[in-house]
C-alpha cells in the first residue's frame, strides 16, 4: 500500500551491471564515466511513489554515466526526494538540508526533488541557498534538461512545471528489490480532497500507455522479478490512452498473463472508482493478489462531505460489500485522518463504529495536518494536537484488537510466502503472503530469499503472523 514511512530506503544490492552494463558502488575504483560525470547519493523520503521514482531517477543518472553511492560524504551530487503530505515530513527535509550545508564549499552540488521541491519552489534558494537543483515530481522527465544545464555550470535550476501531460518514463530504472518491481502507471490526481497536497505538487492525472506497461512487465519477468505491485495516486482510476483503451481490470490481468509473473498488486484504490470488475478480475486470476487498499479516511459522512472525498459512508460500505462478497476472500486495509477541522466526537465515533463494521486487516492512520494550497487551510483547525493524538490512540487501539482477533483465527492456516528478509536469527525469516500480511516464520534451509514456500502459521501478534516452513 502507498504507506507514509518518512524512513530513509535502504537499497539492496541488485547486480546494477545487469541493467546498465556499467559497475557500481565501488567508490575506489570509479568507471572512466564516473570519473567525467561524478557520483550521486540519493535519499528518499515519503511513500512507495516516491521510493520508486527515486529508482527511475537514479536509472537515469546511471545511464547518463553517474555513479551511484553509498554516502553523502562519497558524493559529487547530494539528492534529496522528498514528501511533504504532512507538515512533520516537510520539515524533515529542511533539517536534513541544514546538515548538508557545509558540503556545498566542498564543491558538491544539492538537489531537492519531489513535494517539498514542487511545493516550495525557489523558496527553497532563500531557506537554503546552498541548494542548486530544485525539481518536483510532475518535471521529472526534464531532468536529463536540468542535468545539462548543470553540467553547463548553470548555479540553479529548476523544474516546477505541472501542466504536463508527459509520465516520467525512463530507459532504465535502478530498482532497489530484487523480487517485488514497482510501476507507476498513473500519476498526478484529478481528485481534490480537501486536506491533500497531491494534485498540487503531482498535477494532474496521467495514464501510461497499456503497450508500454506491459513492455516493461515483460522485461521485469526476463529479469527474474516475479512480483509486480502498480502504483498509483489513484491506480483504478487508469484511463489507457492507447486506442486499446485496456479497463484496469484488463491491465491487472494482462500483466498477470505474462510469463514469469506470480503475483500482480495495486495500489492506491479511490472509492469512488472502485468498480465490480475488479473483484471479478482477483476471483477470475489467482495471480491477482487478494489485497485490495481501499482509503476511507472518515466513517462520518458529513466529515466525508468536507473532506471531498466524493462518496459518502453508505456508499463506501457498498464497495465493501461487493469486495467481501467474493468467491475468494480479499483482504482490504485503509487509511484513515482524525481531527479534520470540525470533526465533533461523535462524528469520530462513528469512524470507530466502521472499523468495527469493515474489520479491516491493516490501517494507516494519521493526525490532521493542514497543508499550504490545500482548501481545508482555510478551515479553522479546531481540534487540539492533545485531542487529536487522543483520538489516534483510541482508534489505533480498536485496529489492534480487530487484528489480533483476525490473526488469532488464522492459526492452523497454511499461506504461500514470498520470502523477503532474513533475521539475525538463526533460521528466522520473513515474507508476506498474497493477501500483503507479513509472516515471520522458521526454515532450517540455508537459503530461502526471493522464494516462494508454504508457511504454517503457528503463532500471532497484532501486527504480524508467526510461522514455520510447511515442507
Ligand atoms: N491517494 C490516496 C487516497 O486517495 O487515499 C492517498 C495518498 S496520500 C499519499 C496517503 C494518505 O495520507 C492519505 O490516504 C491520507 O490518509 C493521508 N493524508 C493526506 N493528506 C493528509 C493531511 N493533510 N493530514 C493528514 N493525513 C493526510
Ligand atoms: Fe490526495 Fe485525494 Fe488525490 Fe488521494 S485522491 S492523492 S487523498 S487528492
Amino acid at each position: 500500500m502507498i504507506n507514509c514511512d518518512l524512513g530513509m530506503s535502504k537499497p539492496f544490492d541488485i547486480e546494477i551491471e545487469r541493467l546498465t552494463g556499467q559497475p557500481t558502488y565501488s567508490e575506489a575504483g570509479l568507471s572512466v564515466s564516473a570519473r567525467q560525470r561524478g557520483t550521486f547519493f540519493l535519499e528518499t523520503f515519503g511513500c512507495q511513489m516516491n521510493d520508486h521514482d527515486s529508482e527511475k531517477v537514479a536509472g537515469l543518472l546511471l545511464s547518463r554515466g553517474y555513479q551511484q553511492v553509498e554516502t553523502p560524504e562519497a558524493a559529487s551530487m547530494i539528492l534529496y526526494n522528498t514528501c511533504s503530505i504532512r507538515e512533520k515530513a516537510a520539515q524533515k527535509v529542511f533539517s536534513r538540508l541544514g546538515e548538508y550545508r557545509e558540503k556545498q564549499s566542498e564543491g558538491k552540488v544539492i538537489g531537492v526533488l519531489g513535494c517539498v521541491a514542487q511545493q516550495e519552489g525557489e523558496d527553497i534558494f532563500k531557506r537554503a541557498p546552498w541548494v542548486s537543483l530544485v525539481c518536483g515530481s510532475a518535471s521529472y522527465s526534464k531532468l536529463p534538461e536540468m542535468l545539462a544545464q548543470l553540467e553547463a555550470g548553470n548555479p540553479r535550476v529548476t523544474g516546477l512545471d505541472t501542466d504536463t501531460d508527459d509520465t516520467f518514463e525512463t530507459e532504465v530504472t535502478r530498482r532497489d528489490n530484487p523480487w517485488r518491481a514497482y510501476l507507476t502507471i498513473i500519476e498526478g490526481c484529478d481528485k481534490a480532497c480537501s486536506y491533500c497536497v497531491v494534485p498540487f505538487t503531482r498535477g494532474p492525472e496521467r495514464s501510461r500507455a497499456s503497450d508500454s506497461i506491459l513492455r516493461e512487465v515483460r522485461q521485469l519477468a526476463e529479469l527474474g522479478y516475479s512480483e509486480v505491485q502498480l502504483l498509483g495516486q489513484t491506480v483504478n482510476s487508469y484511463a489507457d490512452p492507447t486506442a486499446r483503451r485496456m479497463r484496469f481490470s484488463e491491465l491487472l490481468l494482462a500483466v498477470a498473463d505474462v510469463e514469469g509473473i506470480r503475483r500482480v498488486r495495486f495500489t492506491t484504490s479511490h472509492p469512488s472508482d472502485f468498480t465490480r470488475d475488479i473483484v471479478e478480475a482477483i476471483e477470475k486470476e489467482a495471480k491477482v493478489c487478494d489485497h485490495v487498499h481501499l482509503p476511507v479516511q472518515s466513517g462520518s459522512t458529513r466529515v466525508l462531505r468536507a473532506m471531498q472525498r466524493t462518496y459518502s459512508r453508505e456508499q463506501y460500505l457498498e464497495k465493501i460489500a461487493v469486495i467481501r462478497a467474493a468467491k475468494r476472500p480479499i483482504g482490504i486495509t485503509t487509511d484513515i485522518i482524525v481531527g479534520f477541522p470540525g470533526e465533533t466526537e461523535s462524528e469520530f465515533e462513528e469512524t470507530l463504529s466502521l472499523l468495527e463494521e469493515v474489520q479491516y486487516d491493516g490501517m494507516f492512520s494519521f493526525k490532521y495536518s493542514p497543508r499550504p494550497n490545500t482548501p481545508s487551510l482555510s478551515m479553522s483547525d479546531s481540534i487540539s494536537e492533545q485531542e487529536k493524538g487522543r483520538r489516534l490512540a483510541v482508534l489505533q487501539d480498536k485496529q489492534r484488537e480487530i487484528q489480533a482477533a483476525k490473526h488469532a483465527s488464522l492459526l492452523g492456516e497454511h499461506f504461500e510466502v514470498l520470502v523477503s528478509g532474513k533475521s539475525r536469527r538463526e533460521n528466522q525469516w520473513t515474507g508476506y503472503t498474497t493477501s500483503h500480511r507479513m509472516i515471520n516464520f522458521t526454515s532450517q534451509e540455508r537459503e530461502l530469499l526471493g522464494t516462494y514456500v508454504h508457511v504454517k502459521v503457528t503463532g500471532a501478534t497484532p501486527n504480524s503472523l508467526v510461522g514455520e516452513h510447511a515442507v
